[in-house]
C-alpha cells in the first residue's frame, strides 16, 4: 500500500472526527486538556478538564486557586499531584509572562509548565494545520503493523521519511489520522480488525490468522 493513498482513505473516512479526545472551544481549555492528557484516558481528560474550566475562567484564576483544591479535582487521573502543579504554574507563566497569549512556535510553547514536545506539537497541528509531525505510539503501531516502518526505526528516521512523501501543508492532520486511528481501530492490545479495511496489508493480522 502507498502512505499517500492509505491517508487519502484515511481522511476520507475519519475527518470530521479525528480531533476527538480533544474537544475544546477556547486555548485555556486545549492547554488544560493537554496538561492533563499523558497517561490518561480520553474520558478521564475530557471529564476532568471541563471541571478545571468551569471551575476556573481563565489563566489567572487558576494561577491563583490553592494547589489542594486543584488536586482535589483532577485526583481521579494518574499522577494528579505533579499535573496539579504543572496546570498552576503553567497557568502562572501564561497569564504573567506571556500576557494570556499563546505561542505558536514548538520552541515557546515548550517553555510553559507541562508542556512537552508532543503536546507542543499536537497544540499546533490542532489549532492550525503545520508543517508539525506527531509521532507518537499510536501513529508508530499502524505504520508497523502496516508494514510502513520497521521495529527498529527512530522517530528522526520515521519523520526524514514521512516529510518526504507527504505534501507539507497535510504534515500535522495526516499524522493526527494516522494516531487517531491507532486509537480507535488498531488498539495494541485488541485492535478492531473485523473493522478494518486494510488487513491485507497488515503483518499483525497475517500473523495472528496465519498461526
Ligand atoms: S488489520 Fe487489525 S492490526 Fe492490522 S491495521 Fe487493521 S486494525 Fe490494525
Amino acid at each position: 500500500m502507498v502512505l499517500k493513498k492509505f491517508i487519502e482513505s484515511l481522511s476520507d473516512k475519519y475527518l470530521n472526527s479525528y480531533t476527538e479526545g480533544f474537544n475544546y472551544s477556547t486555548d485555556y481549555e486545549l492547554i488544560i486538556k493537554l496538561i492533563l492528557s499523558p497517561r490518561a484516558s480520553e474520558h478521564k481528560v475530557e471529564f476532568l478538564g471541563n471541571l478545571i474550566v468551569s471551575s476556573y475562567k481563565d489563566y489567572k484564576s487558576l494561577a491563583m486557586a490553592p494547589l489542594d483544591d486543584i488536586e482535589n479535582i483532577i485526583r481521579p487521573v494518574g499522577f494528579f499531584n505533579q499535573k496539579a502543579i504543572r496546570l498552576k504554574r503553567a497557568a502562572f507563566y501564561i497569564s504573567s509572562t506571556l500576557d494570556n497569549k499563546i505561542p505558536n512556535t514548538t520552541y515557546e510553547l515548550m517553555k510553559i509548565p507541562g508542556i512537552g514536545v508532543k503536546s507542543a506539537r499536537k497544540y499546533l497541528s490542532l489549532r492550525s494545520n503545520t508543517e508539525e509531525i506527531i509521532i507518537d505510539t499510536h501513529f508508530k503501531r499502524v505504520l508497523k503493523r502496516l508494514n510502513f516502518i520497521s521495529s527498529n526505526s527512530k522517530n528522526s528516521e520515521i519523520e526524514n521519511w514521512f516529510k518526504g512523501l507527504i505534501s507539507k501543508n497535510i504534515h500535522s492532520r495526516s499524522s493526527n489520522l494516522i494516531s487517531y486511528f491507532g486509537k480507535k481501530i488498531c488498539l495494541n492490545n485488541k485492535p478492531k480488525c473485523d473493522l478494518c479495511q486494510y488487513k491485507r496489508f497488515c503483518n499483525f493480522f497475517s500473523s495472528v490468522h496465519n498461526r
